[in-house]
């Protein structure tokens, strides 16, 4: 069996360096170690950049930021 191109993934972040074809599903396009998007390489060529959920567009829900409590004092009615 010959592979012309293997995959490549470098993080430009701390340089940890992953190979193989894994590289093409998005889940396995962030470094294992700190969790950035690795450039992919192709045949030494750059071709893509990876996919991390860190990098992704993140949407925020937004809580409101005073919730007033119900506190019903207790009418103590003898
Ligand atoms: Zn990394």
């Amino acid at each position: 069996m010959i592979i012309e191109k293997m995959l490549e993934g470098i993080c430009p972040k701390c340089g940890n360096h992953h190979v193989g074809w894994a590289l093409q599903l998005e889940r396995y396009q962030a470094c294992a170690k700190c969790g950035t998007g690795l450039d992919i390489y192709e045949g030494g060529k750059l071709v893509a950049k990876g996919y991390s959920p860190f990098t992704a567009e993140k949407y925020i829900i937004g809580n409101p930021p005073t919730v007033p409590s119900k506190e019903e004092s207790p009418d103590a009615k003898p």
